[in-house]
């Protein structure tokens, strides 16, 4: 069994720094868990005490049956791949792979054979003489995972071992990563600060900020259930909008015109003593183009609004249109924003807002378009702890 668990795990660097707080994770032998966060959120630092190139300040970690907290990283049986990919430039392919299992006095013949079926599973046998100078990135990243691979570890580590590669080559290594780690059930713990990496790699996404976890869930989960305002502003592309809004009885007042409120949402709301001003996220498919299903969602409220632009992507369009009344701000949203710009707070008081539509929308750029909401799908968080309380 190579399950890995975090108990109460803490980082604190001699500076004082404090990178990771009282992290609980379980991840289940052949597992495929992601650590995602934006820059400085503590998810490298979770992963080298995993690793063992940390130590850790306090918590329990343990690997398969044994607590490894003291142990160095070549007694965890754990096989680190680095965004870096770290090949030794004088060595052949096939040299770079064998190199952990000669470190390790393993007879070369098993080397030949363990390097050569690696070799095989990646897709690299012809070329297994070059140089790594010879290869492509995309092949160079293959090279350092079968390094990790011939080791037959119990788990790999794996921070940010894509994002030296462009965008296409991304999303195909996206892919085969996930296949070969099906393949070979490895339990596998990979870092990235790429949330569309996160939830198409995962079976389970860990989201982090400010070395706390925030939420730990499958992508789906945490899609469609967010348990705050950073997690919901994080997930999702296009991001989540939001609004202020007050509630009202059954109605929350918003730039958007009124929302009602569904009697769970209601309840839920009464039930947590929710305060009054509140902040409603609304994913961009939360709105529908009436024009073209005026049925769907019939109780929604409908807008009128003016099409500031249109993004057509071939099967859907986003369209993005003005609410006036001045962005939703909070600490969490603040952040959000600075984070390599997840989320548009709008400029000059107002605040753009995206919806996803059909491509068979009518929609026109400077064009009036009526849309319906589906407050089925809203959240509702508390501007000043951000968690969701719907
Ligand atoms: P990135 O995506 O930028 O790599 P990260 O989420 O992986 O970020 P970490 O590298 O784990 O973040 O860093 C977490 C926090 O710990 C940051 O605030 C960072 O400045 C701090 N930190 C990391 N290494 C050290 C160190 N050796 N000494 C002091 N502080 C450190």
């Amino acid at each position: 069994m190579a399950e890995i668990i975090l108990e109460g795990v803490t980082k604190r660097f001699p500076d004082g720094a404090l990178a990771v707080k009282d992290v609980d994770l379980d991840i289940a032998d052949g597992e495929f868990v992601i650590l995602v966060g934006p820059s400085g959120c503590g998810k490298s630092t979770t992963l080298n005490m995993i690793a063992g190139l940390e130590d850790i300040t306090d918590g329990t970690l343990r690997i398969g049956d044994r607590v490894v907290n003291d142990l160095a990283p070549k007694e965890r049986d754990v096989a680190m791949v680095f965004q870096s990919y770290a090949l030794y430039p004088h060595m052949s392919v096939r040299e770079n792979m064998g190199f952990p299992l000669r470190l390790a006095g393993v007879d070369k013949a098993t080397i030949n054979t363990k390097v050569e079926e690696a070799a095989r599973v990646l897709d690299l046998t012809e070329h297994l003489d070059r140089k790594p100078a010879q290869l492509s990135g995309g092949q160079r990243q293959r090279v350092a995972m079968g390094r990790a691979i011939v080791r037959d570890p119990k788990a790999f580590l794996m921070d940010e071992p894509l994002s030296n590669l462009d965008a296409k080559l991304r999303v195909q290594m996206r892919t085969q990563i996930s296949r070969l780690q099906r393949r070979l059930g490895t339990t596998t713990v990979y870092v990235t600060h790429d949330q569309t990496e996160a939830m198409t790699l995962g079976d389970r996404v860990v989201v982090m900020r400010q070395g706390l976890v925030q939420q730990i869930g499958t992508p789906a989960q945490l899609y469609d259930l967010p348990r705050n305002l950073f997690v919901a502003g994080f997930i999702g592309s296009p991001a989540m909008n939001f609004v202020n809004a007050t509630l009202e009885g059954n109605v929350l007042r918003s730039p958007l015109g009124d929302l009602p409120v569904d009697d769970r949402t209601r309840q839920s709301l009464e039930r947590q003593n929710a305060p009054r001003e509140l902040i409603v996220g609304l994913r961009p498919e939360a709105f529908g183009d009436v024009a073209l299903a005026p049925d769907r969602g019939r109780d929604g409220p409908l807008l009128t609004v003016t099409v500031d632009v249109l993004e057509s992507l071939g099967s859907d369009v986003y369209v993005y249109f003005t609410a006036e009344g001045g962005p939703a701000t909070t600490a969490e949203l603040e952040e959000l924003a600075a984070d390599s710009g997840v989320r548009d707070t709008g400029a000059g008081g107002a605040q753009h807002i995206v919806a996803r539509l059909d491509a068979a929308t009518r929609a026109r750029e400077g064009e009036p378009l009526e849309l319906r909401v589906d407050m089925s799908k809203a959240h509702v968080f508390d501007p000043s702890t951000g968690a969701n309380l719907t």
